[in-house]
């Protein structure tokens, strides 16, 4: 009989559940199930561009920087796949987005607590947490929330969804769409800026006219400067955690190129293109790039009979320039991604905090929720919680730290060393500590000294089993 129970649920594999999988993976007394509802581990297939990098060193990876000995890194994958000298006699300066989407895929392989092809429907809770999939329901007093963001459309454009209107997020299934048409590429970040060389550097696709929107001000770099990445570390997420909710609001946009800029090898390319096309290659295909302009309105314009369905787009200036009109055949919409609780959550969603502006969840300095449930019963957040932990967390960087401090929480013991290593940067102490942020701590756990105790881990009839000493493995420190 499949089991019903599980000490954690996982909903959704992308690299942040699947770090937590790895890092769960050695502990024996500890039974997780993590679900997704896609066949097999793909790592966003709709943006999956050839010659894409990552943004981030590939120590970022599953596990290194909580656990470099874990047979899970991207070390351990060059090596099982024979590829680990070439790998370094290539010198990349940035892995290719292909090859850690490899890495991902050989890591989910190992896992035996992930099921794909399992969708997520309701969460629902009596004594416990019961989680409803499409192929049953399961139990757990843990869940985890790693279903990702959810595409952000411009309101105009959002009743408009189809073949010609799309989100960048299914960019390839779309691909070609616009060749010998008039596209415009809304959105002026790392997404917007790979479609953009992705339509102007291949004839098969290029569109005969590309107009590239951004509201910001210019085509920016992704700021990687040393002092800028010390804003993606631990000590700093810690940091930012207890800084006043205004001042945390502030910083997050102030931050905003550090993480949602473009980098600087991208912006390198596509302008030598825009200049090969402009004075080497005859011209064939015509672009304009347009910052400082906001899209207000898209509707249909009224088809000449027998021509193709055209858009017509209202732009406005966001400094100084005249609004204008756009028209075109396909517009592409790399305007983000947000997140917010999933529908899976509606059941619960009464007992959760309220979500900030941006639909970041209140959590804990162990990122679980602080939420109105069950005594025992506890909600995680990965990658949800910018305005609560800085930058990070919608990025690679904290991966490792931010699920092994999950683990450490979850078994209420240090399994692995999560104490933030002294920054280069010197912060500052936070005047204001963000109230109720701190998870309960009911008791030293002796081994520990510092974390709190788990809350009993509940069998599935909502009681606590007798502990078995022979299952406790020696966790990695
Ligand atoms: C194209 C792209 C490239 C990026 N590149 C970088 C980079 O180079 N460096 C960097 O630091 N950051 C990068 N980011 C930002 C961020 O690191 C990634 O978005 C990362 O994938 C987030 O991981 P995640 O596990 O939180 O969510 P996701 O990767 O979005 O995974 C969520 C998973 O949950 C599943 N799911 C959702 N709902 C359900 C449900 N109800 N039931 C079951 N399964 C469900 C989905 O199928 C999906 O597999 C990139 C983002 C994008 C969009």
């Amino acid at each position: 009989m499949p089991q019903r129970h599980w000490d954690a649920v996982g909903v959704g594999i992308g690299p942040a559940n699947l770090s937590l999988a790895a890092l769960l993976d050695p502990l024996t007394d500890f039974r997780p199930r993590f679900f997704d509802r896609r066949p097999a581990f793909e790592w966003h297939p709709g943006l999956l561009l050839d010659g894409t990098t990552i943004q981030v060193s590939f120590i970022k990876d599953l596990v290194t920087l909580a656990d470099p000995t874990s047979r899970f890194s991207f070390l351990a994958f060059l090596h099982a796949e024979d590829r680990i000298y070439s790998f370094f006699h290539a010198e990349f300066p940035r892995v290719s987005r292909t090859e850690f989407n490899q890495y991902y895929r050989w890591a989910s392989e190992r896992l035996r607590s992930l099921e794909f092809g399992t969708t997520v429907e309701a969460v629902t809770c009596d004594r416990l947490l019961r989680v409803h999939t499409d192929r049953g329901t399961v139990s757990t007093t843990s869940l985890v929330l790693g279903s990702g963001a959810q595409p952000l459309l411009p309101d105009c454009a959002a009743p408009h969804l189809g073949p010609t209107v799309f989100h960048a997020c299914s960019y390839l299934q779309n691909r070609g769409a616009g060749a010998g048409r008039r596209v415009v590429v809304v959105g002026g970040g790392q997404t917007g800026a790979e479609i953009v060389l992705d339509l102007l550097a291949d004839p098969r696709v290029r569109p005969r006219e590309v107009c590239w929107l951004s509201r910001r001000p210019n085509f920016l770099p992704l700021d990687e400067s040393p002092f800028a990445n010390e804003w993606f570390t631990p000590a700093y997420s810690d940091h930012f955690f207890q800084l006043a909710p205004t001042l945390r609001e502030r910083l997050v946009a102030e931050q905003k190129l550090a993480s949602d800029g473009i980098s600087p090898g991208l912006l390198g390319a596509l302008y030598r293109r825009l200049y090969e096309l402009r004075h080497l290659d005859g011209g064939e295909c015509r672009w304009r790039c347009c910052p400082g302009r906001e899209l207000r309105e898209l509707a249909p314009a009224a088809a000449a009979a027998g021509r193709e369905a055209v858009w017509r787009l209202r732009v406005e200036p966001t400094q100084g320039a005249v609004a204008e009109t756009l028209e075109a055949e396909v517009v592409i919409l790399a305007t983000g991604f947000s997140h917010g609780i999933g529908d899976y959550l509606k059941p619960i969603a009464h007992l959760l905090p309220p979500e900030s502006r941006n639909g970041d969840l209140h959590v804990r300095d162990d990122f679980s929720v602080a939420w109105d449930g069950p005594p025992g019963c506890r909600i995680f957040v990965q990658g949800g919680a910018r305005v609560w932990r800085g930058p990070a967390e919608r990025n690679l960087s904290l991966n490792a730290w931010r699920s092994a401090t999950i683990v450490n929480s979850l078994l209420g013991r240090t399994v692995y060393r999560t104490t933030p290593p002294a920054p280069i940067v010197d912060w500052g102490t936070p005047t204001v500590a963000t109230r109720g942020a701190v998870a309960p701590r009911p008791g030293r756990t002796g081994e520990a000294g510092d974390l709190p105790a788990a809350p009993p881990r509940l069998d599935e009839g909502g009681r606590a089993p007798e502990p078995d000493a022979s299952a406790v493995r020696k966790a990695p420190r």
